[in-house]
């Protein structure tokens, strides 16, 4: 066995190992949770004393900052995200703090977080539920290309996903776990971000650590953690990263910025439903989810 702080033991380990992403990566979910994130924070803030920084005059404006927020920190832990987004809405600084204490809020409105990040954990978990069901499903390419990889390497799990939701979701989408040696995801104070996981992997001694991501930020905890970086982008990637890994691990330092059409998307979807809930008529989680895929 080997120790979940990431020692080394060499049972049956292979020298080289592949780390994946989850969401967006080995299942289709990226962008729909972009827009989870986004509209939570404000469903949070509207059902606290943090609706004192919102703007339901100009609710495009709250939409502007919360995006900010959110292209800083795809992919990133859940409770960091919304470290980032409270930080872009309150102060227009797209940086996570220390919560509450780096908000530089007043004290009774500070007080008031614990019910922010319990609302937003509620309806995040709620929205992510929905989509899942009825939208969410696995790439094929990857159920495939998986067990095939499984076979020459070792292969883990590393997510922003808490460790509890994330094992559920693997079986749900039905990988079978038995393929990968360890699956991490983060844990539930917002910790254990990638470049930790992608560092506990490699501290195991592998001769080559490759993550494979599909978020600019993914690469930044790989160069973080001094592992290997490969880009999902479309489902042809993975039978294409199964033929480069044939003749070694590709490595990709060039990082990538969202395109017109990604930044679009998440702010008109928040938007549409951010519109619905000033006007007294909040979408359900389901009406939500099948907005975002009207
Ligand atoms: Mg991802």
């Amino acid at each position: 066995m080997l120790d979940g702080a990431g020692g080394r033991d060499e049972t049956n380990m292979k020298d080289k190992a592949i780390a994946f992403d989850f969401d967006g990566t080995l299942v289709h979910s990226g962008y729909d949770k972009g827009v989870h994130i986004m509209y939570s924070v404000y469903v949070a803030c509207a059902a606290t004393g943090f609706r004192c920084f919102l703007h339901p005059g100009d609710p495009g404006l709250d939409v502007e900052r919360l995006l900010r927020g959110l292209l800083q920190y795809p992919g990133a832990p859940r409770f960091q995200q919304l470290a980032a987004l409270l930080n872009s809405v309150i102060h227009d600084r797209a940086v996570a703090v220390e919560v509450p204490a780096g908000l530089g809020v007043e004290p009774e409105i500070a007080a008031e977080y614990e019910g922010v990040r319990r609302a937003y954990d509620t309806a995040y978990t709620e929205l992510n539920d929905a989509a899942a069901t009825k939208y969410w499903k696995a790439y094929p390419t990857a159920l495939e290309t998986i067990p095939r990889l499984a076979t020459d390497f070792d292969l883990y799990i590393a997510s922003g996903v808490p460790q509890d939701l994330l094992e559920a979701d693997l079986v749900r989408h039905g990988y079978d776990r038995r393929h990968f040696r360890d699956i991490w995801g983060a844990n539930r104070q917002g910790g254990a971000d990638k470049a930790e996981l992608l560092r506990r992997i490699k501290a195991r001694g592998y001769r080559d650590v490759l993550f494979v991501g599909d978020a600019n930020r993914d690469l930044e905890y790989a160069q973080i953690a001094g592992v290997k970086f490969f880009r999902y982008e479309i489902p042809e990637d993975f039978p294409r990263l199964a033929a480069l890994l044939r003749t070694g691990f590709p490595d990709r330092a060039e990082p990538w910025t969202w395109t017109e059409a990604d930044t679009d998307f998440f702010r008109s979807k928040t938007r549409r439903l951010v519109d619905a809930l000033l006007t007294g008529h909040p979408l359900s989680p389901g009406e939500a989810t099948d907005a975002i895929h009207a």
